[in-house]
């Protein structure tokens, strides 16, 4: 069902600092929100302050005595752009800790970037051939925080019935994130934007994409799925990531192999929904217009990672 609007309207109807320009007639029916929410099976509540603090007085926090910088290390320079992470010998990048609301540093400190939201002129925009997509208004220095990928925080369960239930020419949204501890767990993450979101929903796929994915954890132990910009962007190009993590190659419902769950196992044959690839990137597109999508998405740290290590 869709409403009637005027061009150029907020999208997300003042929720954001900026408005999310909208060029368009018709306005896609779903519920705005900037911030993850709580979705079925999810035991947790992603707006619940979980994580501990530090007390540093200053307005940006030391890196020689903040207890947050200390335990999780520097992801950001003063500016807030996202540094090189730091590796594991297995090529995983360290997972990123923002100070959060029981920390003692000012609004300002350089270690909260994600939580303090949209910046950017962003516009939704109806593309020729991929429905609609998201373009920048202004230039994105490469490493700048853009938006994330904010949804329903579903379990595995849900995310499975919930793609199982729709009928193939419909989108699918649900993004997962699998994240590997240093324990040798794995922690993953499912977010749904379909019916609750906010304009990370909009963001196309491209195998050569100008944003990336980093789940980031904020307050909550339930990471933020945070897109920044893989290199310098121009005023008006179209932002784009790459939904399977740059493992397109790689048959994305493998990488659920190690559960045992049932469930899992049925997955891996039931779960072979695909999407026909438009991004136009040939070279790069390991079938050009016809690479393969799974609804099942790895999200890579910085690129070529295939997880985070996420130490407790
Ligand atoms: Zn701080
Ligand atoms: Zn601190
Ligand atoms: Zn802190």
């Amino acid at each position: 069902m869709n409403v009637s609007v005027r061009p150029a309207v907020d999208l997300s109807s003042g929720l954001e600092d900026v408005p999310v320009l909208f060029e368009g007639l018709t306005l896609p029916t779903f519920q705005y929100s900037p911030d993850n929410v709580q979705g079925p099976g999810c035991t947790v509540d992603p707006s619940e302050v979980t994580l501990p603090g530090c007390s540093c007085l200053s307005h940006s926090c030391p890196t020689e005595s903040c207890s947050c910088l200390q335990t999780h290390g520097q992801a950001y320079n003063c500016t807030g752009t996202l540094l090189e992470l730091s590796r594991t010998d297995f090529g995983y990048c360290s997972p990123v800790f923002e100070c959060n609301a029981l920390c003692t540093c000012s609004d300002t400190c350089s270690n909260r970037v994600v939580q303090r939201g949209l910046r950017l002129k962003l516009e939704v925009f109806n593309t020729c051939n991929r429905g609609w997509g998201v373009r920048t208004l202004e230039e994105i220095p490469h490493g700048t925080f853009v938006c994330e990928y904010a949804g329903e925080v579903i379990s595995f369960g849900e995310a499975r019935r919930r793609q199982l239930g729709q009928r193939s020419e419909e989108n699918n949204y649900i993004i997962a994130v699998r994240e590997h501890a240093g324990t040798g767990s794995i922690t993953e993450t499912f977010v749904d934007p379909a019916q609750v979101g906010n304009v990370g929903r909009f963001l196309n796929h491209s195998c050569l994409p100008n944003l990336f994915m980093l789940p980031v954890r904020v307050h909550s132990v339930i990471p933020r799925l945070a897109l920044f910009a893989g290199r310098d962007i121009d005023a008006q190009e179209e932002l784009t990531f790459d939904y399977s993590g740059g493992h397109t190659s790689q048959n994305p419902v493998e990488l659920l192999s190690t559960q045992s769950d049932a469930d899992v196992q049925a997955s891996r044959t039931d779960g072979l929904q695909r999407k026909a690839c438009h991004c136009g990137a040939n070279k790069t597109c390991p079938a050009g217009f016809t690479a393969i999508i799974s609804p099942w998405h790895n999200v890579p740290g910085i690129p070529m990672a295939t997880g985070c290590v996420y130490r407790r």
